[in-house]
């Protein structure tokens, strides 16, 4: 995991991001409202100080005031000589501390007595004198001694006698020296102080000594706050002196003197750059010791979630041996408790599991010993099944052969015992059921071998409809034959597997139908196959109206030895029929309903054949195996008649003629042994299709196979001749081959080659 990802970063990074702008906030917070109040406090401090200097300046000056009022309310003293005056004044400044001089002048300011000396000057251009003598109740005047160096305060007022009439002036004057002393050296903070100037702006208090000292007095009256005070502007003010930002606050007093405080305004205010400092250390100070508490705090949180991280990887990766060190009591601790204890179970778990895996894999390997030594022997015996079907299959089928053969041969000779005939019917049945079976072990163990042939395509169709035509007649369901499109004459394929199909599907829906009617219908799709190559596309539809299959047997019927109870049969027919088509090209299709009735359907590329292409034997016989065949020829034109006699006749055939429909009706009915029809279907009188339908109508007649002989061209008369009865229509002009061809079908003629001797075939079924 990279650090920036882990809680342990992650942590204190996201507290301190939320922490440090709250502290900060906090410290700028926190410092403003000190800052607010320390300079609350500086200037409540100053105004009290500049209130108390002024209040004791006040008092100093009431002092002042009250022994001058003292001289100025003794009227007579100005009368008195002056070594009396002396002893009064001396008196007044002995008594009053900061006093050390009190005079006595007269109206032209000559100075009539004094406390200190004799000797009387001229005063009369001093302020303290003319002010009085002009009418100021009080005049002050600040002086600089020029011997003493000293500096005072003069105060002057007028001595007024009982007529109200001035007679004289009084002065004090009042050293500042003690003043200076104490209030000159106030000090605020570093760098405030105190001044006292006068109404003139003089200097009276300063702690800068040389302020006091001198010849003239320091004058400040230009001095900015000195300014304000005495033209009585804002008395507390902000400037600048020296580069530095000063602020004063100003007393006026009741004598017009003032009181002036003065400060740097950095201290006043607080160092603001240095407190900014301050606070940036503290709080950054505080911040890294945040950080750290976190850190330490993330460590001792973080440190067992990242064990049991850890723990958790290591398991999830299937080593459940690490156990998580719990040294807490916290809910950390009982989660690495709990973790623990998970883990052991888990491990519990996992070995009973891998033991029983372990067991369950020792039974499994004994039952698979079990059943391959039960599959072999099932296989041996399924193996000597097979060989014993076979066998018994090949050695019922030799007397089966005997017992049909021999029931056939009584029934050909007219023997119509009903008991012969259920003898025939059920050889017949056992003989297909063996069929299915050796068949069926014959799919299994081989490849399936095909023999093609020539056949005649529609008299194919008719004769396997035959077939089982009987058995519908029996249950009065009729099998019949549609043949749609252009159906070819001759197709090669593999006659004998092919019928096998159509017969199992078409004796499967007159087995499976009870009412309605089955129909083999065999349609020439010719889309989709080139027409070129001489290729064909036949559809093979048998449709029932029978009991049908229900969906959930659908798809099983196609499986061996699969049936619905109640009926006979083996179960191999579907699959045995599903095997040839599979192996022809195509593939059966069903759909059916139950009740409704079923419709299998295949589809087979075939290859469609020339005349030219028949048997070779056909175009060199002498003759045929068996009794003489009657043949009756009806024909209207007595040349045709004339050629196809010649043509039949000296092959052994009877041939009994007619010249139109009427008279053949006629001679059937005169020879009802006859073996087959040939007739032509355009005749006068009666055409061969009606006599072919009233033959049809005659149940006595209706096996008799009937060729049609058609002039014309037209394929929807070869075809309703074919779906009314006829087994085949030839084309005129007739060719020999082709006649003989469709006779050996119909009538199962062997034929005897005019060099060779004649085959033989031992087989007396159809089917095998
Ligand atoms: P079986 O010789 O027993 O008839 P098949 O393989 O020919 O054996 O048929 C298997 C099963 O398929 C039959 O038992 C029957 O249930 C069903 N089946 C075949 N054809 C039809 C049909 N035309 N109508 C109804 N069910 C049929």
């Amino acid at each position: 995991m990279k650090f920036h990802n882990s809680l342990k970063f992650q942590l204190p990074f996201c507290v301190l991001l939320g922490v440090i702008p709250i502290v900060t906030f906090a410290i700028l917070l926190a410092g403003s409202m000190a800052r607010n109040s320390m300079q609350t406090k500086t200037e409540e401090i100053i105004n009290l100080e500049t209130d108390l200097i002024a209040s004791t300046v006040n008092k100093w000056d009431d002092m002042n005031v009250l022994a001058l009022k003292h001289l100025s309310k003794q009227p007579d003293i100005i009368s008195m000589k002056p070594e009396r005056q002396k002893p009064i004044l001396k008196k007044l400044v002995d008594n009053y501390d900061p006093l050390y001089r009190a005079m006595t002048f007269d109206t032209k300011g000559w100075n009539i007595a004094r406390n200190d000396s004799n000797t009387l000057k001229y005063y009369g251009d001093r302020k303290y004198f003319q002010g009085p003598i002009s009418g100021e109740e009080i005049t002050y005047q600040s002086i600089l001694g020029r011997t003493s160096k000293k500096l005072a305060v003069c105060l002057g007022t007028k001595i007024v006698n009982s007529e109200v009439k001035v007679v004289g002036v009084t002065v004090i004057c009042s050293s500042l020296k003690q003043m200076t002393k104490e209030l000159g050296q106030l000090k605020f903070g570093k760098t405030g102080y105190a001044m006292i100037v006068d109404r003139d702006g003089n200097v009276l208090v300063h702690p800068n000594p040389t302020y006091q000292i001198g010849d003239k007095l320091k004058n400040l009256a230009h001095y900015y706050p000195v300014k304000n005070l005495l033209t009585g502007e804002n008395s507390d003010i902000s400037y600048l002196e020296d580069g530095k930002e000063l602020i004063s606050r100003t007393r006026r007093l009741d004598n017009g003197w003032g009181v002036v405080v003065v400060m740097e305004k950095a201290e006043f205010l607080g160092d603001e750059h240095d407190f900014t400092q301050l606070m940036i250390i503290y709080g950054s100070i505080s911040i890294i010791v945040l950080g750290l508490f976190i850190w330490f705090l993330a460590n001792r949180l973080i440190d067992p979630i990242s064990d049991l991280t850890e723990n958790a990887i290591a398991i999830s990766q299937g080593n459940l041996n690490y156990f998580v060190d719990v040294k807490r009591q916290d809910e950390l601790g009982i989660l690495g408790n709990s973790f623990n204890i998970m883990t052991e179970q888990l491990r519990e778990q996992l070995s009973y599991l891998e033991e029983q895996v372990k067991e369950r894999t020792a039974s499994l390997n004994k039952a698979h010993q079990k059943t391959q030594i039960a599959l072999k022997q099932a296989q041996d015996s399924d193996r000597a099944k097979e060989n014993f079907l076979l066998k018994i299959s090949h050695e019922l089928k030799t007397p089966l052969n005997a017992i049909i053969g021999y029931s056939q041969q009584i029934l050909e000779n007219n023997s119509r015992d009903f008991r012969v005939n259920i003898i025939e019917q059920s050889g017949l049945h056992l003989l297909s059921m063996l069929d299915d079976i050796f068949h069926f072990n014959k799919l299994k163990n081989e490849s399936l071998e095909f023999k093609f042939k020539t056949i005649n395509l529609p008299l194919f169709c008719n004769l396997v409809v035959d077939i089982v035509f009987l058995e519908g007649h029996k249950k009065n369901v009729p099998v019949k034959l549609a043949l749609v499109g252009d159906i070819p004459q001759f197709i090669k394929t593999d006659e004998k597997r092919l019928r096998q199909v159509l017969l199992n599907l078409l004796s499967n829906a007159v087995k499976f139908t009870d009412e309605g009617e089955v129909i083999l219908k065999v349609t020439a799709m010719n889309s989709g196959v080139n027409s070129i190559d001489n290729n064909c596309l036949l559809q093979f539809e048998v449709i029932d109206t029978g009991i049908g299959i229900s969906r959930e047997n659908l798809p099983k019927i196609f499986a061996p030895f699969f049936q619905v109870e109640n009926y006979n049969g083996t179960g191999l027919g579907l699959n045995i029929s599903q095997q040839i088509i599979s192996a022809l090209g195509g593939e059966i299709q069903v759909e059916s309903e139950l009740g409704k009735g079923s419709k299998f359907d295949f589809k087979l590329i075939v290859e469609k054949t020339l005349i030219a292409d028949l048997p070779a034997i056909l175009f060199n016989i002498q003759g045929y195996i068996g009794k003489k065949r009657k043949i009756l020829l009806v024909e209207d034109l007595l040349e045709n008649r004339v050629l196809i006699k010649s043509m039949l006749a000296p092959l052994g055939f009877e041939i009994i003629e007619a010249s139109n429909g009427k008279e053949g009706l006629e001679l059937i009915e005169r020879y009802d042994d006859l073996d087959l029809i040939l007739t032509d279907l355009l005749m006068p009188v009666q055409s061969g299709l009606t006599m072919i339908l009233q033959i049809k109508q005659m149940s006595k007649y209706k096996k008799i196979p009937i060729v049609g002989i058609s002039a014309s061209v037209s394929k929807m008369m070869h075809k309703t001749c074919l779906n009314n009865g006829c087994n085949v229509v030839l084309s005129k002009p007739i060719d020999r081959a082709e006649l003989l061809f469709t006779l050996e079908q119909l009538l199962d003629l062997k034929w005897i080659e005019k060099s060779r001797s004649p085959q033989i075939n031992s087989n007396l079924t159809r089917e095998q």
